[in-house]
């Protein structure tokens, strides 16, 4: 299966992607694990995307686009993939486009659209927290123990992403309406786009993804235990 998901920040795409990917037995990839990854090695993209993504705003268009052919030009891609973060513009829409055209899969590609409320989003981002040692997302109201981590067991881990500060997230939100949401329009304009409310139980979102991807497909969905 060939997916891209689609939402506002704090929707939940990641969390979706993690489950889906695993469900389905196709790679996530998330464009912004990427770049943390280059930040946290300190490449030269890390330190060029550091301070860009600090902001809230978009790395370039070139440099993204780069990093997606190459990563979907590696064979673990070839029998699927689920991106996340990917595109997140008009022209990097036009440049998956022409790339999934070569690569025969225009027709597979399906679009996912996570709804949900902007200022209900703005609380839930200012409440995640990271864990610096396996990267899992929490929101810290939900942790019980403040100082370990429920999924690996690291102790003091927990980190507040600068980019989740109120006003960068504010900002990203500026940028998601006038930048990245015009996407979602020219998938639908495709009939692509499969919608799914985004602010219900992660389990409950999950079913129905997975519900409206087999109703597209019109049969049932392999799912890996
Ligand atoms: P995410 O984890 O998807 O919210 O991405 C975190 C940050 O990485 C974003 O706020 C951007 O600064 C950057 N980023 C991730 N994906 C892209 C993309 N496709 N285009 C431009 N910047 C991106």
């Amino acid at each position: 299966m060939y997916l891209i998901i689609f939402g506002a920040p704090g929707v939940g795409k990641g969390t979706q992607a993690k489950i889906l990917s695993s469900k389905l037995g196709i790679p996530h990839i998330s464009t912004g694990d990427i770049l943390r990854a280059a930040v946290k090695a300190q490449t030269v993209l890390g330190m060029k995307a550091q301070k860009i993504m600090s902001r809230g705003e978009l790395v370039s268009d070139e440099i993204m686009i780069g990093i997606i052919k190459d990563t979907l030009s590696d064979p673990k891609c070839s029998k699927g993939f689920l991106l996340d973060g990917f595109p997140r513009t008009l022209a990097q829409a036009a440049a998956i486009d022409e790339l999934l055209k070569e690569l025969n899969l225009m027709e597979k590609i399906l679009v996912v659209s996570l709804k949900a409320d902007e200022e209900e989003l703005i609380v839930r981002l200012t409440n995640r927290r990271a864990c610096s040692k396996c990267q899992e997302i929490f929101n810290y109201k939900d942790i019980k123990d403040k100082d370990v981590c429920p999924n690996c067991g690291a102790v003091d881990s927990f980190y507040h992403r600068s980019d989740d500060q109120e006003d960068v997230i504010r900002n990203r939100f500026k940028i998601f309406q006038s930048v990245t949401l015009p996407i979602l329009e020219h998938y639908e304009k495709m009939g692509k786009v499969i919608s799914v409310d985004g602010f219900q139980h992660v389990e409950k979102v999950t079913e129905d993804i997975l519900h409206s991807l087999a109703k597209r497909s019109g049969k049932e969905i392999t799912i890996s235990t």
